[in-house]
């Protein structure tokens, strides 16, 4: 195949286009927000998932509150009327040293059911407070993702605009180059991990970087500028005269 050496050039250009578009692309997907992103998103979902025990926790020791604050009351109800009934004096002498007698035994039962009740609410006052810290530690992650998701945005507006240009000078330059040489230069480049074309420079194909043989370096020198190239290893299309 006959190729001028303009649309040689070109093609080189090409080349150049798409490995750039290549990079940046990968760049894009590989951006080191989006793994800070996920990393803190997995953190961020396990201090919702803690805060949402802490919560069914927090009803349950409500209750558990309520439960305790009852039975004290109750106690006290009783105490109440049985110190009632004493100061009254009315009753047998055997009775009212029972009513002292249960009187004791009763100080002695609200006063650990008064325990009871403060522990709880001690346990209640600390899973509050650990509410809390899950809520703030939520918050914090979810500031942090969010200015990663702008920097994120920023880094991919600027890749993709770098990407729009390159396009716009790719399509410049196919348009003025043999589109049977593009298309055998895409064919090529499917087939070789995105290497379509490269430039001969000394001995050396600057596509796969081995070296050619003097035979055949004896060949191509013997060739007219205009006459096709291919490297012998990557079948690339080999670009003289650079
Ligand atoms: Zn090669």
């Amino acid at each position: 195949m006959k190729a001028s050496i303009a649309d040689q050039r070109s093609i080189l250009d090409i080349q150049n286009f798409d490995f750039t578009t290549s990079t940046l692309k990968n760049k894009a997907a590989n951006l080191p927000e989006i793994a800070q992103i996920s990393t803190l998103t997995i953190k961020q979902n396990n201090a919702r998932d803690l805060r949402i025990a802490a919560e069914t926790e927090l009803s349950d020791t409500k209750r558990e509150l309520s439960r305790a604050e009852g039975d004290v009351e109750q106690i006290v109800t009783r105490i109440n009327r049985d110190e009632a009934r004493l100061s009254s004096g009315q009753g047998a002498p055997k009775e009212l040293e029972q009513l002292q007698h249960e009187l004791g035994t009763l100080a002695t039962r609200r006063s650990e059911l008064e325990e009871v009740e403060l522990e709880v609410m001690m346990r209640l006052d600390g899973i509050k407070e650990r509410i809390e810290t899950l809520k703030n530690e939520e918050a914090a992650f979810a500031l942090e993702i969010a200015n990663l998701e702008i920097a994120k945005e920023n880094s991919l507006t600027v890749i993709g605009s770098d990407i729009a240009a390159i396009d716009e000078d790719r399509k410049h330059t196919v348009a003025s180059i043999n589109p049977e040489l593009l298309a055998l230069y895409e064919k090529i480049k499917a087939g070789n991990s995105g290497t379509g074309a490269a430039a001969l420079v000394g001995n050396q194909c600057k596509g796969c970087h081995l070296t050619l043989n003097t035979v055949e370096l004896q060949r191509i020198s013997g060739l007219a500028e205009d006459e096709l190239v291919r490297c012998e290893e990557c079948r690339c299309i080999l670009v003289r005269g650079l």
